[in-house]
């Protein structure tokens, strides 16, 4: 039995860019996500479901946890069927919290959306603010997972009636800051958020549950429902909301709705973020995300396997297709290298792969003269090569290890 079934599913799909989303999860320091990708990891059937919650899979290891599975992973691709279709679903991952090295921003760039985890009982705080910034500053769309609801009943004690308004004034909250911080006032407008259509799920990533108003309307679970299970501690009705709208569904099905795929965000994201001419033959390949075009990938993470102690390269494809035995060149290093072998990422492990086409995430080895926030480009195109956007950070070490 393969160590990860969907491994093949993966494949396929990621082939086919309407089935893809790239996302990651941002969060204030402990509004919960690390538990919110545990539930995600553990539908992707990476983790066993029950460690979920207790594993740290998107964490460093520390010695607490080197017994468990949790290892730090660049990007899981998670396998996720909505309304009877697969979809592959990259989830990258964004450093804990905020820091000014512009690792955050060099993993923003390779996501079209992110997951905004707000502590219900906290709400909006400054790192919420910051993370929401700066996502929106390199375009990427956020959503909303109105997290811990538990604490607002087993703590604060609310009503229905209350909870509801403490979930209706953050809404609002996040809203002002999309308007206010958006760069483009068409997408301030586009993105913000509307929970009558599904943009924000609220619940408990530490019970694994996790509604949206439609879903909610759906399934016919009430606000009165979960307060008063929390109300009276009543853990058969807490187990049957996981039950009744698991949180992983939820929100990779908010996911696969609301994110646009890696070919939608290109067409806007390419001029607004890529500092090359987007009519030459490779930023048309790129802003159209053809498979078919010259190499282009965004390098957001360089680090160390511990195994093979050789150095993998994480990013995203724009643009063609990564293959063993491509030769590149590296914008910003200004050196030739050649990718040795190509990988995509599954829980912990990377397996190798032939090929990763255009709007997914592959992992590279053989580019060791790259450090992230690299652009790397077939090396024919070396000509019509440009970088990102010049990122703005304080230099800091070349390789993170695992
Ligand atoms: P992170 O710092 O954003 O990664 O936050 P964590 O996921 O590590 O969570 C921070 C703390 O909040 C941990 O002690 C979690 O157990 C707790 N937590 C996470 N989700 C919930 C929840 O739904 N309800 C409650 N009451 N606590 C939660």
């Amino acid at each position: 039995m393969p160590k990860y079934k969907h491994v093949e599913d993966i494949l396929r799909i990621m082939r086919n860019i309407e089935q893809v989303r790239n996302i990651g999860i941002i969060a204030h320091v402990d509004h919960g996500k690390t538990t919110t990708s545990d539930a995600l990891l553990a539908h992707a059937g990476i983790l066993s479901p029950k460690l979920a919650g207790e594993a740290r899979a998107l964490d460093y290891l520390d010695v607490e946890q080197q017994r468990g599975i949790t290892v730090k992973a660049a990007n899981v691709s998670l396998y996720h069927e909505y309304k009877g279709k697969p979809y592959v679903i990259n989830l990258i991952d964004t450093p804990g919290h905020v820091d000014f090295s512009g690792k955050v921003t060099r993993s923003l760039r390779v996501l079209d959306g992110a997951i905004l985890v707000v502590d219900a009982v906290e709400g909006v705080m400054t790192q919420t603010e910051t993370v929401l910034r700066q996502a929106l500053e390199e375009y990427v769309r956020p959503l909303l997972f109105i997290n811990k609801v538990d604490r607002l009943i087993k703590e604060l004690k609310l009503s229905p009636q209350e909870v509801q308004q403490r979930i209706v004034q953050i809404i609002k909250e996040v809203n002002e800051r999309i308007l206010t911080f958006a760069p483009d006032k068409e997408f301030a407008k586009k993105w913000l958020l509307d929970p009558a259509k599904g943009h924000v799920a609220l619940g408990s990533a530490k019970d694994k549950w996790g509604i949206t108003i439609p879903m909610a309307e759906e399934k016919g679970i009430k606000f009165s429902y979960f307060v008063e299970a929390y109300a009276k501690g009543d853990k058969a009705a807490i187990e049957e909301l996981f039950k009744k709208a698991p949180l992983h569904e939820t929100l990779l099905d908010m996911v696969v709705r609301w994110v646009p795929n890696p070919r939608e965000a290109q067409k806007y994201r390419v001029p607004r973020l890529w500092k090359g001419d987007i009519n030459s033959e490779l930023g048309k390949a790129m802003v159209n995300a053809d498979p078919d075009g010259p190499l282009v990938v965004f390098i957001n993470d360089m680090r160390l396997d511990p195994h093979t102690k050789r150095l993998v390269a994480t990013g995203r494809v724009w643009a063609g297709t990564a293959t063993a035995g491509k030769e590149v060149w590296l914008v910003n290093a200004q050196k030739p290298n050649k990718i040795l072998q190509v990988s995509i990422y599954m829980g912990p492990d990377r397996e190798i792969v032939d090929y990763v086409t255009a709007g997914n995430i592959v992992a590279m080895l053989g580019l060791d003269d790259a450090r992230a926030g690299e652009t790397v480009v077939d090396i024919k195109y070396k000509d019509q090569a440009a970088p990102f956007e010049q990122l703005h950070y304080v230099s800091e070490p070349v390789v993170t290890v695992a």
